[in-house]
C-alpha cells in the first residue's frame, strides 16, 4: 500500500490487507484486517462495513501499515490490539504474558463446577497465573471468595493485577511472585489451587506455531524434557496448600490427561477426573485431597 493514486477508502485497505494476510498463509485473513483496522480507527467492526467508502486519513493508514507490518512477522493479534476476550472479559494483554486461549475456559468451568458446593466462601490460589484470566474469570463468578494469583514472573504480575483493576475484581484479589508456592505464608491453606503451567515438552516448543514460539514468554510455555516438569511438582506440592477436601485442577497439554491423572492419583488425590475443551481435547485434570 505504498505511493497509489486511488484514495484508500476503509474497503480498499481491507481488501489488500486480507489479501496480503492469506497469501502469506495467516489463519483468518479477513477477520484480523478487519480486527486491526477497527483497533487504528477506535470503532467497532460493524462500522467498517457501514463507513466502507470512508477515506483514511494519512496517520490512521501509517498505523495501519505498521500493524500490518508487525502482524506479517507474526506477532500475534492479541499482542497488537492489547487485548484478548476471556470468560466474556476484556483482558489487557501484551509480549509478558501468554495470550488467554479458549482452552483455557475449561479450567474455570472445572474450578467452578468443583466448588459449587461452596459459592459464598472459599479460597483460590492460582499458580502460574500469567495475565490472570483464570483467577479473575473465577473472582467474576465467586465474588465473595479470597483469590491469590502467583506466578514466577514479576512482568506478568504487573499485566494482571491491572486486568484486575480495569475488570472490578480488586476486593479480595492479591497478586504474589514466587515460585510455585514459594511467597506463600507458612500454613496457608486453600479451598481450590488451579493452574495452567508451562506444559509444552521443551523440544516441542520450537515446532509451535511461529506466533506462539517467536513472541509468547517462553517461561509460559516450556515445560521441560516431558512437558509436565512443573505439573509434577504441583501434584506433589498441592497436598500441605490444600484443605482437607479441597480440590486442584490443571490445565494440561492435548496428549497429557493420562499420565497427570496418574501423577494426581500417586500424590493421594481422589476422584480424579477429566474435562475436555471446545476442541474436545482432554485439556483439565483434577482431583480432590482425601
Ligand atoms: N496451550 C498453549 C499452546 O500450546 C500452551 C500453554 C501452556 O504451556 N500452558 O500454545
Amino acid at each position: 500500500m505504498t505511493a497509489a493514486p486511488e484514495v484508500w477508502s476503509i474497503r480498499r485497505v481491507l481488501e489488500w490487507a486480507s489479501q496480503d494476510f492469506r497469501e502469506r498463509g495467516l489463519p483468518s485473513p479477513r477477520l484480523e484486517a478487519e480486527l486491526l483496522l477497527a483497533h487504528v480507527l477506535g470503532v467497532d467492526r460493524i462500522r467498517l462495513i457501514l463507513d466502507a467508502e470512508r477515506p483514511l486519513a494519512a496517520a490512521e493508514l501509517g498505523r495501519m501499515r505498521a500493524l500490518i507490518q508487525r502482524r506479517r512477522a507474526r506477532e500475534p493479534v492479541a499482542y497488537l490490539l492489547g487485548r484478548r476476550e476471556f470468560w466474556g472479559l476484556d483482558f489487557e494483554v501484551d509480549g509478558r504474558v501468554l495470550v488467554p486461549r479458549p482452552d483455557t475456559e475449561a479450567l474455570v468451568e472445572e474450578a467452578l463446577e468443583r466448588t459449587r458446593d461452596r459459592s459464598l466462601h472459599g479460597r483460590l490460589l492460582d499458580l502460574c497465573t500469567g495475565s490472570g484470566c483464570v483467577a479473575i474469570a473465577f473472582a467474576h463468578e465467586r465474588p465473595t471468595w479470597a483469590i491469590t494469583g502467583a506466578d514466577a514472573s514479576a512482568d506478568a504480575l504487573e499485566v494482571a493485577r491491572r486486568n484486575a483493576l480495569r475488570l472490578g475484581a480488586v476486593w479480595g484479589v492479591r497478586w504474589l511472585r514466587g515460585d510455585l508456592w514459594e511467597a506463600l505464608g507458612a500454613g496457608e491453606r486453600f479451598e481450590l489451587v488451579t493452574a495452567n503451567p508451562p506444559y509444552v515438552p521443551s523440544a516441542e516448543v520450537d515446532q509451535l506455531e511461529p506466533d506462539v514460539r517467536a513472541w509468547e514468554p517462553r517461561l509460559a510455555l516450556d515445560g521441560g524434557s516431558d512437558g509436565l516438569v512443573l505439573v509434577r511438582r504441583i501434584a506433589a506440592g498441592a497436598r500441605e496448600r490444600l484443605t482437607p477436601g479441597g480440590t486442584l485442577a490443571l490445565e494440561l497439554h492435548h496428549d497429557q490427561a493420562e499420565r497427570a491423572e496418574g501423577l494426581l492419583r500417586g500424590a493421594g488425590f481422589v476422584e480424579v477426573r477429566r474435562r475436555r475443551d471446545f476442541a474436545g481435547h482432554e485439556r483439565v485434570v483434577s482431583g480432590r485431597r482425601a
